[in-house]
């Protein structure tokens, strides 16, 4: 069998542990002139330069000088019916439902008009860098079958599921917990492990999910341990467990962080659409503390949030932080947007950052995509790794779409930023 081998030179910024528990010098791997080696999409090797090409002698190698690459971001929470309706005027949680969204997600019964807009979801997160995101599709199953055809047809580690809501919600929008059952478990049986893609078992949340269907639930993580499972409820109903995800946790009590942690279950952090929907401000230094750890990612929860980038996610958590006293570093930001996120889905194996046998999903940023960020940058590269932070936080704070040059799926190149 013949591998594939392929290089790229450029600086190499990634994680290699949690910046938040232990020091930048124990987590932050940064290499200024470094050589990523990729071997059949996966990462091969990651060193210096210098120590690594004579080794490699004959391959074709890109370079990206004055670029910086990272990792692919990882949204752990994000709908793509919603990507039509991102902006949408003066409303709170349920107003905000009611007005826009369930209107906006009963058209996604129909699998052409869901795949269309699949596509212009999925090309919007490759051009912000995002190279997995865990994915609400709609009620309807036809939205999940258009999702992971189109995350399919562009090779990616994409996690979704039908969400299921059985109350509370227009009657063109609701499931029975036996209708939920059936389709979760026949669109996990046809798309779970098919090729990179993974099922997440989706109940929407507490108020349109009845106690029988969050059992029905749970009967389907059961039956299928390793799935994933999306879930902003509940303990009672045998939800709360590794590999469950909850969006937003901006009302979580310290108890509930405590068993969170217990229960290896992870939040995923939604800063711009926790301002945007006025729903209140996370409590980072809660999940992030010694006595109770719970794993974290960044969610861009469009179209509640208001932006695919993470950069800009990244940002909105820092002011976030701000608001409550709290200090996010730029490099704890982006672990969270990289390898805290594939701990947070379980995909730590897989992804988050350049460890040899990885899936070589990786972007190359811009650092000076903008006069504005040239003229505040200056020099591209970084000489130590403070001028690093001082650079990829002007990043997180004025950056955005334009600030992704490239993105790379499997060592492929799947977006260039043209103009
Ligand atoms: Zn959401």
């Amino acid at each position: 069998m013949s591998n594939q081998l392929k290089a790229f030179r450029s600086s190499f910024l990634d994680f290699v542990d949690d910046p938040f528990y232990v020091s930048e010098l124990e987590s932050v791997r940064y290499i200024a002139d470094g050589l990523l080696v990729v071997e059949d999409g996966l990462v091969k090797e990651l060193g210096e330069y210098e120590s690594l090409y004579a080794k490699y002698v004959g391959i074709e190698i890109v370079s990206y000088p004055g670029m910086l690459i990272m990792p692919g971001f990882i949204d752990t929470h994000v709908h793509f019916p919603q990507t039509e309706a991102i902006a949408s005027y003066g409303e709170q949680l349920l107003e905000w439902l009611n007005k826009y969204i369930f209107p906006t997600e009963r058209k996604f019964q129909e699998f052409a008009y869901a795949q269309k807009i699949a596509a212009i979801f999925l090309d919007e997160l490759l051009k912000n860098g995002t190279t997995t995101a865990l994915v609400f599709a709609a009620v309807f199953p036809e939205s999940v079958e258009a999702f992971f055809t189109e995350a399919s047809r562009r090779n990616l580690r994409a996690i979704a599921g039908k969400v299921m809501m059985d109350r509370n919600a227009p009657d063109y929008l609701i499931d029975t917990p036996e209708i939920s059952y059936q389709q979760s478990k026949q669109l996990i049986e046809k798309w779970h492990k098919n090729g990179r893609l993974l099922y997440a078992v989706t109940p929407r949340f507490a108020i349109t999910s009845s106690a029988e269907q969050l059992s029905v639930a749970s009967r389907l993580l059961d039956e299928f341990p390793d799935i994933e499972g999306y879930l902003d409820v509940y303990d009672r109903a045998g939800l709360v467990r590794n590999r469950s995800i909850f969006a937003h946790g901006v009302h979580l009590t310290d108890a509930e962080f405590a068993r969170l942690s217990e229960a290896e279950s992870a939040i995923a952090f939604c800063p711009t659409s926790n301002l945007f929907l006025g729903s209140g401000l996370f409590k980072l230094e809660k999940a992030k503390s010694n006595e109770h750890p719970v794993k974290l990612g960044l969610g861009t929860d469009v179209g509640a949030g208001t932006s695919f980038s993470l950069l800009q996610t990244a940002g909105e958590a820092y002011k976030v932080a701000q608001l409550r006293k709290q200090k996010l570093s730029p490099f704890q930001a982006l672990f969270l947007a990289t390898l805290g996120g594939a701990r947070a889905l379980g995909l730590e194996d897989k992804l988050g950052n350049f460890e040899t046998g990885k899936e070589a999903d990786f972007i190359v940023i811009d650092p000076r995509c903008t006069e504005l960020l040239t003229f505040r940058n200056g020099d591209a590269t970084a000489a130590s790794i403070a001028e690093l932070a001082a650079k990829v936080f002007t990043l997180m704070v004025v950056g955005s779409d334009r600030s992704i040059c490239a993105t790379y799926i499997l060592g492929n190149l799947a977006y260039e930023r043209l103009n």
